[in-house]
């Protein structure tokens, strides 16, 4: 006898094929199993469903048998296709290709012997070591520390931990840890972070305080193997803390009971790319699913996690814990100075009291760390003669300027050139770099510090690092370890070098071009500058015997800003409750839900037709009522209109009920699909649901 069974594939996003796929197995196989099928002339990784009763219809005749099962792996568990069946839903794809996508690759090329010759290596499930004694002694807890982790044995959470950079909650979430593995040795915790550059230290951390059998990490900068090996032990059970990126919040962990998302307010936790989900939001609706206690951690939360902190009395649905002070004697936060660019030398890249302020740290033996947000040398090349500008030809940006390969660069298709000798429009040889980039920064300190001495003769020691310098799989690391290691006098980076690294010798962070996102079109600009500037400002001062002389210092058009004053007091609260207010007035996020539908075509008008027609049979096409409390705006270009010869184009769907959107969408969504296979609408070549949109 044969049973029919439902198996997810990896279906493409806009066929018909969303639901499982039915096909013919010997055995009874239970939901979960992970199997391999004949699709076409393909053989694909599948996913035994739930219910087959959600498979596609199809006749009996045509029903193919299964391939082949990956035996010795047990079934991925119910509460974790919950999960997926809830992001499939939430986001608007297919349950297939969040099922897949969460998958590690490996799982889909390896055929089930060699699957079967990795379980066997990685010892079987039953043998997880007991918890290692711990091999560095536990901190005695702050008085913070201790009253926080009563309240986390308390209550249900989820809660929120709002602790100052330093004041020790790397510390809470190792000591939660500690507290359940010592009262279920085989519970399971996931530690997530936002970028893999933050893992090594996070993980140095966790390793030396639970040892290396049962810590992994999973993230996308691990090779295949690495990351089968540490969602197989996720899988099995062995690994009891597993850390990782936003796709860790997707593994299987049958006995998960802890959740810890650290700098919740990150937005790298958010998907750009096939499901776009927030990690941040799965990890809450996981916690309450698989009854893990949920953790979010910030010195600067999200408006969003910041708006459900507020007393339950108010409608606050998560638990606000407080670690205000930083720890040991660097507990005052670096004072932050203000320089009025208006009263500075014209066009200066930096402001004489800065770079005198700069000079004194490196005659003292002290770090100072720069911040631009722009890489490159100049974001543009100009001709002063005709006005030709380095345009990108495929996008709706300029090239940027590399000095130190002379070359122009589109940072949105890549497109590469030698810079021309002369306007390519007029011949004029005198094309000048317009604006300023972390090279041009990089390159204008060595000038002005050349003949400063370190304390003990040596030249000025500098270094960049933004995403040019750290292409090289290690060299991230690398340029680390050097900064530590106290081998660099000034760093000049992005925004990658806020985040979390522990600097202990930076007395002095400056944010040297920060007004952009003041008047952004970007409504979130503000919230994410202000958490950058916080969290920049903690790297200074760490080292106790040096954290009086600590300065942040902001170059601005806009010295009395709200947002700066804000900063100046370090009063995160303040500068949330105005943002909320106005974003209360506005009608905007954490007061309304959005999603937005965006469209790719050869033209914007076809783009932006696609959309209307969308908009169009919402009205025509749904039942009556549906529409109610959703307002629908007009196709708009989105902001980088054309990128590699694509025009882009979005509507931006909003209501003030999470419900009535999600409602809304789900029935909308059909007849997307529908919309798009009519003839009028073949210039469309992409269409997406992005919901919850952090860039709009
Ligand atoms: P955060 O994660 O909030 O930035 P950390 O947990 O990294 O803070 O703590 C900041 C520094 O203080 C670290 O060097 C850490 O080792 C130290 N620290 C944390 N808790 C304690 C404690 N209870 N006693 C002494 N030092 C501590
Ligand atoms: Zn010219
Ligand atoms: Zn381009």
């Amino acid at each position: 006898m044969t049973h029919c069974l439902p198996v997810l594939v990896q279906t493409p996003a806009y066929s018909a094929l969303a639901g499982p796929l039915r096909y013919h197995s010997a055995q009874p196989l239970p939901p979960g199993t992970l199997v391999r099928v004949p699709l076409g002339r393909r053989e694909l990784l599948g996913v035994v469903w739930d219910r087959l009763d959600e498979a596609a219809e199809v006749d009996p005749e045509h029903i193919r048998p299964l391939a082949g099962v990956l035996e010795g792996l047990a079934p991925l568990p119910a509460s974790w296709r919950q999960l997926v069946r809830f992001c499939a839903d939430y986001y608007q794809r297919s349950p297939g290709e969040v099922a897949l996508a969460a998958l590690p690759p490996s799982l889909r090329s390896l055929t089930p012997v060699q699957i079967a010759r990795r379980l066997r290596r990685q010892g079987a499930p039953a043998a997880a070591p007991p918890p290692a004694e711990p091999a560095s002694p536990p901190l005695e807890p702050t008085s913070d520390q201790r009253q926080v982790m009563a309240q986390l044995a308390e209550g249900d959470g989820p809660f929120l931990l709002f602790g100052a950079t330093g004041s020790g909650k790397t510390e809470v979430y190792l000591r939660c840890v500690e507290r359940l593995l010592a009262r279920d040795p085989q519970a399971q915790a996931l530690v997530m972070v936002p970028e893999i550059n933050l893992t090594p230290q996070l993980q140095a951390r966790f390793v030396a305080r639970f040892g290396a059998s049962i810590v992994v990490t999973l993230h996308s900068g691990m090779t295949p193997a690495q990351r089968l090996t540490s969602w197989l032990a996720a899988h099995q059970g062995s690994a009891r803390i597993l850390l990782g990126t936003r796709m860790a919040v997707l593994a299987p962990l049958a006995r998960l009971r802890l959740i810890v998302v650290d700098e919740e307010h990150d937005p790298s936790y958010k998907s750009q790319e096939g499901a776009r989900y927030s990690a941040r939001d799965l990890a809450v609706y996981r916690g309450r699913l698989e009854g893990a206690q949920v953790l979010l951690g910030s010195a600067t939360p999200s408006l969003e996690s910041w708006h459900h902190s507020r007393p339950a009395a108010e409608g606050g649905r998560y638990l606000r814990l407080d670690m205000p002070s930083r720890i040991g004697a660097a507990a005052a936060l670096p004072g932050v100075r203000r320089i009025d660019m208006n009263h500075q030398p014209r066009h200066c890249l930096i402001a004489p009291p800065l770079l005198q302020a700069i000079a004194e740290r490196v005659a003292r033996g002290e770090q100072s760390m720069l911040l631009l947000n722009r890489r490159g040398y100049a974001p543009v090349l100009h001709c002063g003669d005709c006005g030709w500008k380095s345009d990108c030809p495929h996008c709706s940006a300029y090239r940027v300027f590399h000095k130190v390969d002379r070359s122009l660069r589109c940072h949105h298709c890549g497109l590469a050139s030698a810079v021309p000798r002369s306007c390519p429009s007029c011949g004029n040889a005198d094309i000048a770099p317009v604006g300023r980039g972390t090279e041009r920064l990089e390159e204008h300190l060595g000038e002005q510090l050349a003949n400063l001495r370190r304390p003990e003769g040596g030249a000025v020691r500098m270094a960049r690092i933004d995403a040019d310098s750290t292409r090289a799989r290690g060299a991230l690391e690398q340029q680390l370890a050097q900064v530590h290691a106290g081998e660099v006098d000034v760093l000049v980076g992005t925004q990658m070098v806020a985040k979390g690294h522990d600097f202990r010798r930076i007395t002095l962070v400056a944010a040297i071009n920060p007004d952009g996102a003041l008047f952004s079109s970007d409504f979130r600009a503000p919230e994410r500058l202000f958490a950058l500037l916080m969290q920049a400002a903690g790297r200074a001062g760490r080292d106790a015997a040096l954290s009086r002389q600590a300065e942040m210092w902001v170059q601005t058009f806009h010295p009395q800003h709200p947002l700066f004053e804000a900063l100046r007091r370090y009063d995160y609260p303040g500068f949330a409750a105005r943002q909320l207010q106005e974003r209360a007035q506005a009608g905007m996020p954490p007061f309304a839900f959005q999603a937005l539908l965006r469209a790719e075509a050869g033209t914007q008008e076809s783009a932006q037709g696609f959309l209307e027609a969308a908009r169009a049979v919402a009205d025509t096409g749904l039942p009556h009522g549906q529409q109610a409390g959703i307002t629908l705006y007009p196709a708009v270009p989105m902001t980088l209109q054309r990128i590699a010869n694509v025009e882009r184009a979005q509507i931006l769907i909003e209501s003030a009920s999470r419900m009535a959107l999600q409602r809304f969408l789900a029935a909308w969504q059909p007849l997307l699909h529908g919309l798009h296979d009519r003839p009028g609408q073949r210039g469309v070549r992409r269409w997406v649901i992005d919901v919850d949109p952090l860039l709009i």
